[in-house]
């Protein structure tokens, strides 16, 4: 069913000890939709991103792949994923890019790359290289398969990064804040990578501090606030004609 989001979070609440991070958070992932998060730091989107791919723990609340439910055992702060088969495939499915690129240090850009989809999927290693080699040449450092991350700049590192992300084949790509770390010079060549996906029709959830990105980008934006979604809306309703005053306030303190 083409119809079918990605992946879908109902009414989610993640505390972390007695601090409720979460409040009660919805997100939808239509196939082929990007959709920003913003807000200020600590409003919780790093922690919703870690959720909806089970990398965190979640309290209560729904989250669904391909429109099947995510099966728990236990409630409450005991809560767990109950299918470990289930977890692996929503996390390889869901491929994450970070700030702080991670790239392993000791392994060359093409090692890199081809490691998750080698190991972790155990695909072909032969197939993995060339599927590895077209993305490189996708994020235009094609010609960097051989060195380590030390001797590229901060955008070509974030740049592998994506390559990386884009060699799982994952269903879902989940970006959080992956300019924040980057000089504004080497925080384009990213963007328009980013841009790029877009328009090919990834489905894409962007946690970003760049409203140019958020703008352009996305079919739909969230703004959190302490855990709560204060406002949402097509990115040409919630820039252009804010409603909530805290979303006011937040981008007037952006620009
Ligand atoms: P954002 O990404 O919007 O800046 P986060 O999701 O990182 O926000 O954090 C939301 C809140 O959760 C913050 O108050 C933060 O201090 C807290 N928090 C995040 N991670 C942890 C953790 N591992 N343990 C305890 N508190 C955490
Ligand atoms: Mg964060």
């Amino acid at each position: 069913m083409t119809d079918t989001p990605v992946f879908q979070i109902r009414d989610l609440h993640k505390s972390y000890g007695a601090l409720e991070v979460l409040k009660g958070v919805d997100l939808t992932a239509p196939r082929g939709h990007v959709v920003s998060l913003i807000g200020s730091s600590g409003s919780g989107k790093s922690t919703l991103l870690r959720c909806a791919n089970l990398l965190e723990d979640s309290q209560s609340g729904e989250i669904s792949f391909e429109g099947e439910p995510v099966k728990w055992r236990g409630t409450g702060a005991d809560r767990k994923p109950a299918d470990p088969r289930q977890v692996t495939r929503i996390r390889t499915n869901l491929s994450m890019v970070f700030q702080q690129f991670n790239l392993w240090a000791h392994m060359t850009i093409l090692q890199n790359v081809m490691e998750a989809p080698v190991t972790v999927l155990q695909r072909d290693r032969a197939e993995v290289e060339e599927a590895a080699r077209g993305y490189l040449a996708k994020v235009g450092i094609g010609d960097k398969c051989d060195v380590y991350p030390a001797q590229l700049s901060g955008g070509q590192q974030q740049r592998a990064a994506i390559a990386r992300a884009l060699c799982m084949e994952p269903r879902a790509l989940l970006f959080d804040e992956p300019t924040s770390a980057l000089d504004p010079e080497l925080e384009q060549e990213v963007i328009r990578v980013i841009q790029g996906l877009a328009e090919e029709g990834r489905t894409m959830i962007i946690v970003t501090h760049d409203m140019g990105l958020a703008r352009d980008c996305s079919d739909h934006v969230i703004f959190l606030h302490q855990g709560r979604i204060e406002e949402e809306g097509a990115p040409s309703e919630l820039f252009g004609n804010p409603k909530s005053e805290r979303l006011r306030g937040f981008l007037s303190s952006t620009s």
